[in-house]
């Protein structure tokens, strides 16, 4: 079956076009439409053998960004499909499901106006998510269309897990509580650990480290989700390329206060000019922090080190949550990556039977290994994890579930 992933932002369009069925899925075709809003922009597409296909079209809105890409998936220099009606299926990445949704759902009238209500969670991505189903729908109506959510994956997840210590009936109003994000890649990390270990993931207790831009742990019981480091919103918990993580509410209300600082400004700060980026001043990207701690600069060592002794921080948290964890499993650009990261990570924690084969561990870039030493009593895997795959692979498993009826 072709499913047609669509990961719809404000300002650009994902897709790729993946052929699914059983587990065994393979990426046909990946592209990217930007900037939307403009009548110049570009759609590219990149094929598995590394042919990228790349033009100038007009991308006013969601609309024409979805034609174009289906316009370049069908051009006889690309190739991969000869007419539209051959997408069966269209996966959307909806960011926020709230506690509504703890599953991916077959698209309809209602799921639309529900994901619609969630938007004042996800007041950046929600709209933009559902306007580009509706694109979609347009487009597409002969295809079945499932939203897959970033936080289903958590909804596991125990009141003392996801309840703030803030007045419980201000929350419930708003509906303000830990919900997570990254589901997907967690859930991932652990269904395919279990398959490596010939063992049901309902016996595991695993800690799942996804590092990005964004990044997040997770704390899993018997395949579920029991707690999450992101939050209401995804800028919770671990430092991440530009977000802060954690901070004293306090420091935020005084920084406000002192500069004057709008609720619009003071979450630009918060979101795009602080973590990495803002401790180093340098950059978001962590080899570039690597590479100029190496040189010697303080301050790209020390939001390295602030990062991996936030994970670490983390990593003790879960762990007692827990009860202790047979796996702990890297994935990411920077967790399937940076060995110098996953070292620093875990260097020193032999008391949790954690320790690094070195060798393993620098030759774990980009693939899936097992980087612990021997005899060590904790395992340590890198999982890759793709998006894109773990969407269309729950859009088939809903379609499967759920059989096959479109808005
Ligand atoms: P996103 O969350 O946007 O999907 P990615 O998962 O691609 O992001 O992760 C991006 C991060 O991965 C960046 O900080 C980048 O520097 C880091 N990264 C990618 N490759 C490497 C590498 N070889 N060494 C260290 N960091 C890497």
């Amino acid at each position: 079956m072709k499913i047609l992933v669509l990961n719809c932002g404000s300002s650009s369009v994902k897709f790729a076009l993946i052929e699914a069925g059983g587990g065994d899925e393979r990426i046909v075709a990946r592209g990217l439409l930007e900037p939307v809003g403009s009548i110049k922009g570009t759609a590219s597409c990149e094929l598995p053998g590394g042919d990228r296909h790349v033009r100038t079209v007009a991308l006013p809105d969601h609309n024409h960004a979805i034609r174009a890409a289906l316009e370049l998936l069908v051009e006889p220099d690309v190739g991969v499909i000869g007419d539209w009606q051959e997408i069966e299926a269209v996966g959307h990445r909806m960011v926020h499901g709230g506690d509504r949704f703890h599953e991916p759902v077959l698209m309809t009238r209602e799921v639309a106006a529900a994901i619609a209500e969630c938007a004042i969670l996800a007041p950046l991505h929600n709209p933009h998510n559902l306007s580009g189903y509706f694109a979609s729908l347009s487009l597409l109506p002969q295809a079945a269309h499932v939203a897959v959510f970033d936080t289903a994956f958590h909804q596991s997840m125990p009141p003392r897990a996801y309840t703030y210590a803030l007045p419980h009936e201000l929350c419930a109003r708003y509906r303000v509580r830990r919900y997570g994000f990254h589901g997907t890649s967690h859930r991932w990390m652990a269904e395919r650990y279990a398959e490596l270990e010939g063992r049901p993931v309902s016996e595991l207790r695993l800690i799942t480290c996804h590092l990005g831009n964004g990044c997040s742990m997770c704390a899993i019981e018997g395949g579920r989700s029991v707690d999450t480091s992101m939050g209401m919103t995804p800028l919770e918990g671990l430092v991440m390329g530009t977000r802060s993580g954690d901070v004293d509410a306090a420091a935020i209300l005084q920084l406000m206060q002192w500069e004057g600082l709008t609720p619009e400004r003071m979450d630009i700060l918060l979101n795009k000019s602080s973590g990495l980026y803002g401790i180093s001043g340098i950059s978001n990207d962590m080899r570039t922090l690597l590479e100029h701690a190496a040189r010697g600069d303080e301050r790209a060592e020390l939001a390295i080190e602030v990062f991996c002794y936030r994970i670490r921080k983390y990593l003790g948290a879960y762990w007692a949550v827990l009860n202790g964890a047979e796996a702990v499993i890297f994935t990411g650009g920077i967790g399937e990556n940076a060995p110098e990261v996953r070292a620093r990570v875990c260097r020193g924690l032999d008391a949790l039977g954690i320790r690094l084969d070195e060798e393993r561990n620098r030759a774990a870039v980009g693939r899936e290994m097992d980087l612990s030493a021997q005899g060590a009593r904790t395992r340590v895997w890198v999982i890759p994890t793709n998006e894109e795959l773990l969407i269309a692979r729950e859009a088939f498993r809903a379609l499967r579930e759920g059989g096959r009826k479109t808005a």
